[in-house]
């Protein structure tokens, strides 16, 4: 579903992300873990056709990344999700799926149960009036309005407290159950391990692991495991 072909990405002379390959089966969950600065996001806005590789070649849903096809398979959670504040949670919902051409009374009932399932019971609420977490919620359910066949979540549980950390978690598995592919990145292995069936661990733009954890803890003694599981 996701075919990553010896990327690289500079800016400027900088090396983000250097010959990083990787490929995401349908259905599976994939874990891109490292920490600050590893070129997790170069690589997940590469997917999302937000940025331009220097070199290699990214291929999302059979087409290449930034292809407008593959946009409307795709559900993108950016690190930090820019909302429209003065919009509620409801109206901005409606904005986004109006955007991806998603007809009234199918976004209706998609904004509805994306609603209801994040427990979003503030949704007349001006988002600028938003716990972070309910933001973060908010910008989940605009991933899923156009009903992405895969979704590419940048630290979707950054800077949670642990009760939401765990519902998003938990809310990621029920969405994999439901066939989603689902790429995500995150600082470390904590609370993730349990919804990865692989990973790739990157450091300094490469990847430095990969596998599933039970192949990552066996292949390197626990170095890097151990590294990034605390
Ligand atoms: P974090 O966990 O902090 O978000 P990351 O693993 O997502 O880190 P990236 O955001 O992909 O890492 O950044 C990889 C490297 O590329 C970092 O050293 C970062 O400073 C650099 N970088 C990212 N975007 C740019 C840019 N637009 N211009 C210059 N350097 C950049």
């Amino acid at each position: 579903m996701i075919e990553v072909q010896n990327l690289r990405k500079e800016y400027g002379g900088f090396v983000a992300v250097e010959g990083s390959s990787f490929s995401v089966d349908r259905g599976e969950v994939f874990g891109v873990i490292g920490p600050n600065g590893a070129g997790k996001t170069t690589t997940l806005k590469t997917l999302a056709g937000l940025i331009e590789p220097t070199a290699g070649t990214a291929v999302v849903a059979d087409r290449p990344a930034g292809h407008p096809e593959m946009q409307r398979t795709l559900g993108f959670l950016p690190e930090e999700s820019p909302l429209y504040e003065e919009m509620t949670a409801h109206s901005y919902l409606e904005f986004f799926a109006d955007l991806y051409d998603v007809p009234g009374d199918v976004a209706s009932e998609r904004i509805a149960e994306a609603l209801d399932r994040l427990d979003l019971e503030h949704r007349d609420r001006r988002i600028g009036n938003m716990s972070k977490g309910m933001k973060r919620k908010v910008a989940i359910a605009r991933a899923l309005v156009n009903d992405p066949e895969v979704l590419i979540f940048d630290e979707p549980a950054s800077g949670l407290d642990p009760l939401t950390t765990n519902y998003i978690i938990d809310f990621t598995r029920e969405l994999s159950d439901e066939g989603k592919t689902i790429i995500f990145s995150a600082h470390n292995l904590f609370h993730v391990e349990s919804i990865c069936d692989r990973v790739v661990i990157m450091n300094e733009g490469e990847i430095v692991a990969r596998g599933t954890l039970e192949e990552i803890r066996d292949a390197h003694g626990g170095t890097e495991y151990h590294v990034y599981a605390t």
